[in-house]
């Protein structure tokens, strides 16, 4: 972010507080819920916290929010550390809500001395009932009205294992009539008898996520605590339970969650996907995850200037998927390997060549002035696409057809002497001469042409795999469409090229190397990719080819 931009209204709450001396220095902190992997929404969550401290020269903490044992799992922690220092963040501390069991359940006690918590027997419905709607005020109930000592009895006897789940739990004391439904008396702890991933079978009550987010902010005097315009109605009790306890004063400020087209982003959607397989796993290309997205291609940096260009928003919103691609391109095009690659070929076969192959060079990046070269083998032989030869050219064909002429990328000009058909009237052969004064890099021909073919020499081809993506869903806004997400999940997501014929270079290159095929798109090697078997995942297409297709 460059400093000339103008302070968005958080970084100018913070450069306020700074100027006025209330912190030395400012810590936020990154607070996942371990129930799944992380996806572009907490990116820009990430980018929010990460980048404020690195701006005003604070720091960071990674924090689990795991609270909630009965979906979370070490498998998703791992995942969220592997994501975050991928995406190039470091966090000062990690910390663990579940680490605070003790201290929050001390705090709990402190609330009931002074008399503002107590534990109720209701059950779910009748507290839903008792509590009243926006307009009409909620009803009291006897449990309200406990003593401080039975309560702290009581509170003992939960946190003992004495009663079953859903038998009791324990209330803040606030305001039945409140005009901010979270205010009436909210839960503060509930008794779940199940295993937790960090504290195994020490507790069987657990704090309720406004009794654990801001003490644990609190505790760990995080100065600004940032999250998503749904936590606005929770900021007053935020508030309440830290100046009730007299503890650090974190405080919260709210933007708006990403949204974006053609996309889920909620762990639970997404985990849906995974469970019922419609995506192969939570890194799946097709996959809005941070890891699919590593495994499609997309780069940190790609990401991170995506989260930037976006900014920050004090309303809902929905971005277009097309900007999040149009950085992944703009970044790729600098640093991509230029290759060649054919899928859909037709043999070419240069009818004046007589050599039996030579080495030619072609340049890895024409963005990098250090990009160097490759050799480039060329032969006799030769596959190009199917579609760069056309029988009967239409007027404005640029590439191959009878009596045409074109550049082969980084070899000679080739003009077109004749094809041959199969039976069913395919065409399997294109015959053409070369010039050999034409060569690039030394050409004297004189000849000029207006297209460039890419090609590969059919006797150093080998065979490649490529799995290009689509859109996973097919309306914009699969969340709020009619009736099930999932059944909007486009069928045509991916399409796997089984055949294509790649240059031998792609055998040597490095694992990690971003590549361009030219006039295909961009790939990166996929996981499961191997000197026997190459796999490359696109990445993105040369141009938004999306919106274009969408008005045919
Ligand atoms: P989900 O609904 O996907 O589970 P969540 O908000 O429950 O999302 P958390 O693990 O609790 O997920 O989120 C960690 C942090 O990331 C929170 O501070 C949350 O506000 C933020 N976050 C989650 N989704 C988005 C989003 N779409 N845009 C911006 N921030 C997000
Ligand atoms: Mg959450």
């Amino acid at each position: 972010m460059s400093d000339e931009k103008s302070l968005n209204f958080i970084e100018e709450i913070i450069s306020q507080d700074l100027a006025a001396g209330k912190y030395k220095s400012i810590l936020t902190r990154f607070p996942p819920e371990p129930n799944g992997y992380l996806h572009i929404g907490h990116a820009k969550s990430i980018s929010l916290n990460f980048g404020l401290a690195e701006k005003f020269g604070g720091a960071t903490n990674l924090r689990f929010d795991d609270t909630n044992p009965v979906t979370e799992d070490t498998e998703y922690v791992e995942s969220i550390k592997a994501d975050l220092k991928w995406l190039g963040f470091n966090w000062i501390k990690e910390c663990y809500a579940s680490d605070y069991f003790d201290q929050l359940y001390a705090f709990a006690v402190q609330l009931i001395e002074k008399g503002l918590a107590y534990v109720d027997d209701s059950t779910a419905e009748e507290i839903a009932q008792q509590k009243g709607t926006p307009t009409v005020p909620g009803t009291g109930n006897a449990y309200r009205n406990r003593s401080i000592q039975e309560n702290l009895e009581l509170f003992a006897a939960m946190k003992a294992g004495q009663f079953g789940d859903g038998e009791k739990v324990l209330r803040a004391k606030i305001d039945l009539a409140s005009p901010n439904m979270h205010m009436r008396d909210p839960l503060l702890y509930r008794i779940k008898k199940v295993h937790h991933h960090r504290t195994g079978d020490k507790w069987c009550i657990y704090p309720m996520y406004d009794f654990a987010h801001g003490q644990s902010d609190s505790i760990e005097n995080i100065t600004h605590s940032i999250c998503t315009l749904e936590f606005i109605p929770h900021r007053a009790l935020y508030d309440w339970c830290i100046e009730q306890l007299g503890i650090f004063p974190s405080k919260q400020y709210e933007f708006a969650r990403l949204n974006m087209t053609y996309t889920v982003m909620s762990k639970r959607k997404l985990l849906q996907l995974v469970q019922e397989g419609h995506v192969q796993g939570w890194d799946d290309p097709r996959m809005p995850t941070i890891s699919g997205m590593r495994r499609r291609g997309y780069t940190a940096e790609s990401i991170r200037d995506f989260c930037d260009r976006i900014g920050i928003a004090k309303r809902e919103n929905y971005i277009d998927l097309s900007l999040l691609e149009f950085c992944v391109r703009e970044h790729l095009n600098k640093i991509a390997q230029r290759r060649m690659v054919v899928t859909d070929p037709i043999k070419l076969v240069i009818t004046n060549y007589d050599q039996d192959e030579e080495l030619l060079h072609s340049e890895n990046n024409p963005e990098d002035p250090n990009g160097g070269t490759r050799p480039v083998p060329f032969s006799k032989e030769l596959w190009i696409q199917k579609d760069d030869f056309m029988e009967e050219p239409t007027k404005k064909y640029f590439r191959l057809g009878p009596g045409l002429s074109v550049r082969l990328k980084s070899a000679y000009i080739i003009e077109c002497e004749g094809f041959d058909k199969d039976d069913a009237g395919n065409v399997t052969t294109v015959y053409a001469k070369y010039f050999p004064e034409s060569k690039s890099g030394s050409d004297t021909s004189g000849i000029h042409v207006k297209g460039t073919l890419h090609w590969v020499s059919a006797k150093h081809a080998i065979p490649v795999e490529l799995n290009e993506y689509d859109r996973l869903f097919n309306v914009e806004d699969p969340s709020n469409a009619e009736g099930d997400f999932k059944s909007y999940v486009n069928p045509h997501s991916l399409h796997s090229v089984t055949l294509a014929w790649g240059e031998p270079a792609l055998l040597t290159d490095a694992l990690e190397s971003r590549f361009q095929f030219l006039r295909k798109g961009y790939f990166y090697q996929d996981i499961n990719s191997s000197k026997d078997k190459l796999v490359f995942n696109r990445t993105v297409t040369l141009k938004d080819t999306w919106a274009k297709e969408q008005k045919k």
